[in-house]
């Protein structure tokens, strides 16, 4: 009683009082510099209410209003956004690395992290767990987005993922997927035929299914938009269109062996013309940049001081010896500098490809298997590459929690801080619109109005840390 009595008063120093009967909210948040992406500008002094997890009210400080809640929090000084979401996450291993799998959830939030849309995985079943507590309010994570197993060709590339070879399997792997239910269809280019691939991509338009992913070598972007594909996770498959040597040199069958030589030959006046066609289409491409750069170094890179590698298990651990050795392995052979290559080429795509109206979407691909991206702080190093790439603070935050939401028809219920909105956000000491560097300074977090002080952060990274 005391708390609310306290609140009154506050709200009655700053607003006028009309009207005899204040409205009671769960949290309210005063004097906030709300990072508007819309307009790329700061709006001072605001207030946000929420109740129930969704933003109720939003307006200026100044306004003759008379509001109270449980919670207040004066955020002065401070500046507040939307939550992050990362665009592209893995949550796999295998049920013996379901437990570290699920303490990657605090590390999302501790980075303001609020949404994850996961790439595919083999613990599904354990994921769908963890969303129904985080929706249910017992589990403290990120909201989850998931496409469940990766379909793919026969003897597929990825543990959990489905095979698919000709028509019948189609049906029998989207029949699969809907049973879940999974968000969106994600496609994986270890063995999957051309014909194969065009025929999941028909179907799931069909159904109104989303479908991205890698595509196969041999299979063309263009078309594949036409046919209803709806997004391109990596660069590699925009890149093919982009040079004119692409065809011919995918015909040799040397797999991605060919792509620094494709990365030479990419011709900005065809990605132009590409880039258009795409963007017409209302076409989604994840660069994931940031971790093209780890692995472009991972076999030089000394990643043992890392400050988040204690906060990752033994198990997940272990699997990053995998790209380690591939990586020296490339280092001893002709395609050595591979990466280097086609990763300075990668960058220089993001900004055409943003001018041209395609949704770029900040995806990290961190977890389990792809070394030394962690999560949370993986999302972060991906928008700070992307304004590396040219775009500018405010258009890299909108390819975390603006184009995120997008790709699944959301933008009505997340992607700012507006009334009827999920109460996601992420309050920072320091302006990312000044500096994107800016969004490491994390204050507070609130995943579907529940408050997570950086006190109480700091506890939940602190009880998975090995
Ligand atoms: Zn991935």
């Amino acid at each position: 009683m005391k708390k609310i009595a306290s609140l009154l008063l506050l709200v009655l120093a700053l607003t006028a009082w009309k009207n005899p009967v204040a409205k009671k909210y769960d949290v309210l948040i005063t004097h906030a510099n709300i990072v508007n992406v819309v307009t790329g500008k700061i709006q001072p002094n605001q207030f946000i209410a929420i109740s129930k997890g969704i933003i109720q009210q939003t307006g200026n400080m100044s306004t003759s209003i008379s509001i109270t809640a449980l919670k207040i929090i004066n955020v002065q000084n401070k500046y507040v956004m939307p939550g992050l979401w990362d665009n592209h996450v893995h949550f796999r291993g295998g049920e013996d690395l379901a437990q570290e799998n699920k303490n990657f959830l605090p590390l999302y939030l501790a980075y303001g992290v609020t949404t994850v849309r996961d790439c595919g995985g083999d613990i599904t079943n354990h994921l769908l767990q963890w969303r129904k507590e985080i929706t249910d309010g017992t589990l403290a994570g990120p909201t989850i987005f998931t496409s469940g197993p990766k379909l793919d060709g026969d003897k597929p590339a990825w543990a959990g993922s489905i095979a698919v070879l000709n028509q019948k399997d189609v049906i029998k792997a989207l029949d699969s997927l809907q049973s879940i239910p999974s968000d969106f269809v994600k496609i994986y280019d270890g063995s999957i035929q051309p014909d194969a691939y065009y025929a999941i991509l028909k179907e799931a338009h069909q159904r109104g299914m989303k479908t991205t992913g890698h595509m196969p070598l041999t299979a063309n972007i263009l078309d594949a938009a036409n046919l209803g594909l709806n997004g391109s996770e990596h660069l590699y498959y925009v890149l093919k269109s982009c040079s004119p040597k692409a065809d011919s040199l995918s015909k040799l069958n040397m797999g991605y062996g060919v792509m620094s030589e494709i990365a030479e030959s990419y011709d900005p006046a065809l990605a132009e013309k590409v880039y258009k066609q795409l963007a017409k289409k209302e076409f989604f491409v994840t660069p994931t940049l940031y971790i093209g750069q780890i692995l472009a170094h991972v076999a030089t890179d000394d990643h043992s001081q890392d400050q988040l590698l204690p906060y990752i298990g033994k198990g997940i651990k272990a699997t990053y010896a995998g790209r380690v050795a591939s990586a020296k392995r490339a280092a001893k052979s002709a395609s050595g500098d591979f990466h280097n290559k086609t990763e300075e080429v990668f960058s220089e795509m993001v900004k055409p490809m943003y001018d041209a109206g395609i949704n770029i979407l900040a995806g990290s691909d961190c977890g389990a298997f792809n070394s030394y991206t962690y999560p949370g702080e993986a999302i972060h190093g991906e928008l700070k590459r992307l304004v590396k790439a040219g775009l500018t603070p405010t258009e890299a935050l909108k390819t975390s929690f603006v184009n995120g939401p997008k790709f699944f028809d959301k933008s009505a219920t997340y992607g700012s801080i507006t009334k009827g909105k999920i109460a996601d956000l992420l309050i920072l000491d320091a302006n990312p619109l000044v500096k994107i560097e800016n969004i490491d300074q994390v204050n507070t977090v609130i995943a579907k109005g529940k408050v997570y002080p950086k006190s109480k952060l700091d506890k939940m990274l602190a009880a998975v840390k090995n």
